[in-house]
């Protein structure tokens, strides 16, 4: 089954509009300490909050999420 790595970055450039959580809830989520988006634990790879592995099942709304964002610090990449 194939995965997709997401990546926000540069995640500093995230501008709060909560698109990408409005789209994709099951693996973006606002951080509430510095109020831009993170990876939700679930899917987090290691501690980096702006990088994660989602299973098949989620790649078009991340992809859907990616395309969405007015700043574009979202990318996919299908690794599996
Ligand atoms: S859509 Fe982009 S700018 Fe908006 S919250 Fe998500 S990562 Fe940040």
């Amino acid at each position: 089954m194939a995965k997709y790595r997401v990546r926000i970055d540069p995640r500093d450039n995230c501008i709060s509009d909560m698109v990408c959580v409005s789209i994709c809830p099951d693996v973006f989520e606002m951080n509430p300490d510095d109020n831009k988006t993170q990876i939700v634990a679930k899917y987090r790879e290691g501690d980096n909050v702006a990088v994660g592995i989602v299973p098949e099942d989620l790649g078009s709304c991340v992809q859907d999420a990616a395309n969405a964002c007015p700043v574009q610090i979202i990318h996919v990449e299908k690794i599996e």
